[in-house]
């Protein structure tokens, strides 16, 4: 049973703190939510993109090989919402908590790099990322220009004239650098999970993998989810406000 954290001037923040500092090998695990702070909407809040854009009407693999000029739309509203996007004091205060050696790498469902943009070295993007177009092919790959966003015919390769693809991980394709993750979650000792509805797999089933090993698990988000019951620590509120306190208290806790 997740013990729920309120406030963050109580005795159960401090209390997850301290064990934090207990942890050898922390991993972060994050989704949309720690990116909203930032401008960029999540797609399952109302008025999100899913809201508008079914998934399975223009988000699968099979859409964008059979009509991607529909797969276009969904990435073009998409990219609307991502380009000059700022990191926020959440990613910042992950930056800082990977630069003080706390914490040993970053998983992310985002497409947006607001983790690698914040000075994160080790972040593996399981959904890949929005700055780069590629032809599946004959594999050419160049990066995202600002003109791909307007509307009109889908962008094209330069090479063979096949529809070109964003970098990113629709439903259907395969997550990228499983194993590698697999392999890392093997030796998480406590995973942050923050702003995640955990409802898409196989990243949802992360936090158990960590769980089953012994590890321990705190969530960070402005709502309960799916995994609350699981986690050791539940921390309500946004990111950009308990995360960094969070850090802050981890860091100076250690002095
Ligand atoms: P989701 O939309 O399913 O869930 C977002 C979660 O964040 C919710 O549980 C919500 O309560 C929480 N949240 C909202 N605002 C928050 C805040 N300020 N602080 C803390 N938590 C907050 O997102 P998901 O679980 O990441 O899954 C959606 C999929 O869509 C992912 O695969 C992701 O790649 C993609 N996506 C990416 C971006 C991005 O790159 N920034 C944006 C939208 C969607």
């Amino acid at each position: 049973m997740a013990k729920r954290i309120k406030s963050l001037h109580t005795d159960l923040f401090d209390e997850a703190v301290a064990e934090f500092c207990h942890a050898a090998r922390a991993v972060a695990l994050t989704g949309a939510g720690i990116s909203v702070e930032s401008g960029i909407p999540d797609f399952r809040s109302p008025g999100g993109l899913w809201s508008v854009f079914q998934p399975d009407e223009f988000a699968t693999i099979e859409v964008f090989l059979h009509a991607p000029e529909k797969a276009w739309k969904l990435y073009r509203a998409l990219g609307e919402t991502l380009i000059d996007k700022r990191p926020g004091a959440a990613h910042q205060a992950l930056a800082d908590l990977e630069k003080a050696g706390r914490l040993q790498a970053v998983i992310t469902q985002n497409i947006d790099c607001l983790h690698t943009k914040a000075g994160n070295r080790n972040v593996i993007e399981v959904h890949g990322e929005h700055q780069h177009l590629h032809c599946l092919q004959c594999e050419f790959q160049r990066p995202f220009k600002h003109a791909d966003l307007a509307d009109g015919p889908v962008p094209r390769c330069s090479e063979c004239a096949y529809p070109l693809k964003p970098n990113i991980v629709l439903f259907g394709e395969l997550v990228r650098d499983l194993q590698r993750i697999e392999q890392l979650l093997d030796q998480t000792d406590l995973l942050l999970v923050i702003g995640t509805s955990a409802q898409v797999y196989p990243v949802a089933s992360f936090p158990y993998t960590v769980r089953s090993n012994g590890g321990r698990i705190y969530e960070f988000n402005t709502e309960e989810t799916g995994l609350t019951p699981t986690a050791d620590f539940f921390v309500r509120g946004k990111a950009g406000t308990t995360v960094a306190a969070f850090v802050h208290a981890v860091l100076q806790h250690e002095g």
